[in-house]
């Protein structure tokens, strides 16, 4: 990839102070390629240094969190916090529990949280957090154990007006309850706003569960609009079968698609007929299962442990596991097969090939930035409800979500057109945010 001459360099310099860590560099590169139209036009976003200040987060925090497993042994890991912009709100972005966490994923995600929370429209900044520890195969004494350690470390950076965390893989209703009771028992605070993701019974929001996943077909479902089509009667695609991925298959029957595929880290399970998510959620909500054993309870599935969910023939791809899980190849693959539409439930899964590829043929790609933020945004909603003592009902919240999901995709697309380059999301949501976050920069000066 080329980048623009004005450009480069401050790439360089990234790339130089912040050696080693490949995905935060691959999430600044796709940024900065989208950004020569608005340099050209708009030379004083270099004048006032603006992209060099969003590239260094304002705060980095690392810290030890050690804890004591079911049989007595002391175990270490390391907790992250990247407070990265705060310049339309406080930091806002979840907690990553998997053992592949390090400061360069951490920075990747906190990199790309700044501009999608720009995209709600929301007052939240950017951030995210997290650790090297694994959550499988842990008890849940173990998995409380570790996040009341991570939280005694973590309570003396956040707060309502500071930071507020919320999940992210390995991170979800479990987790967040013993974060929050710890911070609560710290803190000697009922701090409601402090983190998102709730359970609904102690200051969480209806639909916050179901909101990334929700909010990505819903998404899906505008871009198939603007080819006059919609969700009924498609052939789609999930990849993963984690939170995200379990509420996209849900609203993707909702509208009336077939959804045939999905996967977990050691495999994919196909199901021409339809996934069953009531078998699917018992396995992976209720017992924490495998994928695989989806196929053990009859029909005619079967669960493919070679190749790539991507292989499957489909209308609509919906990658929702993790990042850099859809390559070059595999776009082929979904281009060559006819799929028209693919919308990033996770963040950063295509990679800067995959994309490229996607924007030379007929498939409508949207970034996880626009596609996934009803997630974040829906977090947004559950801090208002938070600050005004308020609870809203299921459908509120919900149209919520969805009016915001509508204007996001209007956003993206009208400043693609503006830009000259209809029906490129990416450069639609890249240009579309960072014009926000960096108007809001220079207005408070050089801080
Ligand atoms: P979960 O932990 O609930 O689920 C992750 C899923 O992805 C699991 O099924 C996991 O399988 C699967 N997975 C992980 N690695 C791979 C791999 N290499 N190949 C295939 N499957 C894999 O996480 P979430 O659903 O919350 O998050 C998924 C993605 O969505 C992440 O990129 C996250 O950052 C993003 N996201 C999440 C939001 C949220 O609200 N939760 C908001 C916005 C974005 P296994 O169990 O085998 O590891």
């Amino acid at each position: 990839m080329t980048l623009d001459p004005r450009l480069e360099p401050i790439y360089t310099k990234v790339v130089e102070r912040n050696a080693g860590e490949a995905e935060f560099h691959q999430a600044v590169s796709e940024v900065f390629d989208s950004l020569s139209v608005v340099v050209g036009k708009r030379p004083e976003y270099l004048d006032h240094g603006v992209i060099e200040r969003l590239c260094e987060p304002e705060r980095q925090i690392i810290f030890r969190v050690p804890w004591v497993d079911d049989n007595g042994d002391v175990q270490v890991n390391r907790g992250f916090r990247v407070e990265f912009s705060s310049v339309l709100g406080p930091y806002k972005g979840g907690l990553r529990f998997h053992p592949s966490v390090y400061l360069g994923i951490v920075k990747f995600l906190g990199f790309e949280q700044i501009f999608k929370n720009a995209l709600t429209g929301l007052p939240i900044g950017g951030g995210k957090g997290g650790s090297d520890f694994d959550p499988k195969g842990r008890s849940d004494g173990e998995v409380m154990r570790f996040c009341q350690s991570f939280m005694t470390e973590l309570h003396r950076h956040i707060g309502e007006y500071t930071d507020v965390p919320a999940g992210d893989i390995g991170v979800g209703g479990r987790e967040v309850g013993f974060l929050f009771g710890q911070y609560k028992r710290i803190t000697n605070r009922y701090e409601s706003g402090v983190l998102t993701g709730k359970g609904i019974g102690w200051g969480g929001s209806q639909v916050r569960t179901e909101a990334t996943g929700y909010g990505t077909v819903y998404f899906a479902n505008e871009m198939l609009a603007t080819r006059g089509e919609g969700l009924d009667g498609k052939r789609v695609v999930v990849s993963g079968s984690g939170n995200v991925a379990i509420y996209a298959i849900e609203k993707a029957q909702q509208l009336g698609a077939t959804v045939i595929a999905c996967s977990d880290s050691s495999g994919y399970v196909v199901d021409e007929q339809g996934l069953d998510l009531a078998r699917l959620q018992e396995i992976k909500e209720v017992r924490r299962g495998r994928i695989s054993e989806y196929t053990q309870q009859g029909g005619q599935s079967r669960h493919v442990t070679d190749g790539s969910i991507w292989d499957v023939p489909c209308d609509v791809a919906l990658p929702c596991a993790t990042q850099n899980e859809l390559d070059e190849q595999a776009a082929l693959t979904l281009i060559n097969n006819g799929c028209g539409i693919v919308a990033e439930g996770a963040n950063m899964p295509a990679t800067p090939e995959a994309i490229r590829a996607f924007g030379g043929s007929r498939v409508l790609f949207a970034p996880g930035k626009a596609a996934n933020a009803g997630g974040v945004a829906t977090s947004a909603l559950e801090m208002q409800q938070n600050a005004s003592r308020d609870s809203w009902s299921f459908e509120h919240t919900e149209d919520r979500l969805a009016s915001i999901m509508t204007g996001i995709h209007a956003r993206c697309a009208e400043t693609a057109e503006e830009f000259g380059a209809p029906g490129d999301y990416v450069l639609g949501a890249n240009v579309s945010s960072f014009l926000q976050v960096a108007d809001a920069m220079i207005a408070l000066g050089v801080i």
